[in-house]
């Protein structure tokens, strides 16, 4: 059985992959780090088929040891500190976390053995938050970075390291661009989920206000399901490379709002919807839209669920929760 590692294994990305590959008949291997983190406990049991290996993407000692341990073939790498608007108030941790960790994994592949004569393939979930403040519509692979925020450096770091290391060293190393990708299992902290969850309170009648940022800002916003079978094709390619994943499709975030308060039967959202400035970032993305034609072409992939299926599936599901915990019969 084809083994695989993969850092965040707790989050979004990491939940779907770690799904994904057991489909696929993977021994699944997931890096967690802390003591008696609660997210592991919760993953445990959840996924019982996902070994859990102790490691801290800011030691590489650690990330050595777990990679002896579990021996993969396929190391995914989506471990980071991921909410942009977090990366301004802690730049340091995110740096050494998001861009410096890509580094020390890296390292880590090298030292048990991943260049030319190993077979251990390294993916990297690079980030659309690169391209920041856009120098071209939409963005492709060769589209110039422009990152807006401590986040987005870190991240461009990441990327050009792995393409470095590639063209160094010989490693099958290659990064997904990935666009906003968003399911029910996103952080309640990203805007998706927060207005999906928000919506679902309102109809419910547990929450009579949603508190926001910028409605202007666009965002290519598709499913994580989808996205996390782009990470494994690109790991199937005789040659390692960068695509773009997204749907070529933007949407602002007034849209957003718009649209899942409609799920719910609400169409005068405006009046639930305020506007605070603590929500708003010192530098802001304005406009995200991929080009994902390079990864339709070279690897077959292409988004099946589309941004009214995608906010249909969280607003449901955040419905039945929410009804579920106040004891409310929908
Ligand atoms: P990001 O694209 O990785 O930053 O993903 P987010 O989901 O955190 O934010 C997407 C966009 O929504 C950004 O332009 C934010 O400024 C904007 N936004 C507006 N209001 C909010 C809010 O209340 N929370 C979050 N997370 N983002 C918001």
């Amino acid at each position: 059985m084809p083994r695989a590692f993969i850092t965040g294994i707790t989050g979004q990305d990491g939940q779907h992959l770690a799904e994904f590959l057991h489909g696929r008949g993977y021994d699944v291997y997931g890096m967690v780090k802390g003591q008696n983190n609660p997210k592991a406990t919760k993953l445990q049991e959840e996924m019982p088929f996902v070994e859990l290996v102790p490691g801290d993407l800011a030691d590489l000692p650690s990330l050595v040891a777990a990679l002896q341990y579990a021996q993969p073939d396929e190391v995914y790498n989506l471990g980071a500190i991921s909410f942009v608007a977090l990366s301004f108030s802690q730049a340091e941790l995110t740096a050494n976390i998001t861009g410096l960790g890509v580094l020390r994994m890296l390292e880590a592949i090298r030292m048990v053995g991943g260049g030319e004569n190993n077979p251990i393939r390294f993916y990297q979930a690079s980030s659309s938050e690169m391209f920041g403040k856009v120098r071209e519509t939409p963005q492709t692979e060769l589209t110039p970075f422009h990152p807006r925020s401590p986040y987005g450096c870190a991240k461009v770091f990441g990327h050009d390291i792995v393409v470095n290391y590639r063209e160094s060293y010989g490693m099958h190393a290659s990064s997904g661009i990935l666009f906003n990708h968003e399911g029910p299992r996103r952080g309640m902290e990203f805007v998706t989920r927060k207005v999906t969850n928000a919506a679902a309170r309102i109809k419910l009648g547990l929450q009579h206000e949603l508190v926001m940022g910028t409605l202007d800002a666009k965002r290519d916003w598709g499913y994580a399901g989808d996205y996390v079978k782009a990470m494994w094709l690109m790991l199937q390619q005789d040659e390692p490379g960068d695509y773009v994943i997204a749907t070529g499709q933007t949407h602002s975030i007034e849209d957003l709002v718009e649209r899942a308060f409609a799920e719910v039967e609400i169409e005068n959202w405006r009046d639930y919807v305020r506007q605070d400035p603590k929500f708003y970032r010192p530098a802001e993305v304005d406009l995200l839209i991929g080009d994902p034609s390079k990864a339709k072409e070279k690897l077959g992939w292409e988004r099946e669920v589309d941004f009214p299926e995608l906010i249909k599936m969280m607003v449901d599901h955040d419905l039945k929760r929410e009804a579920r915990r106040a004891n409310i019969e929908l």
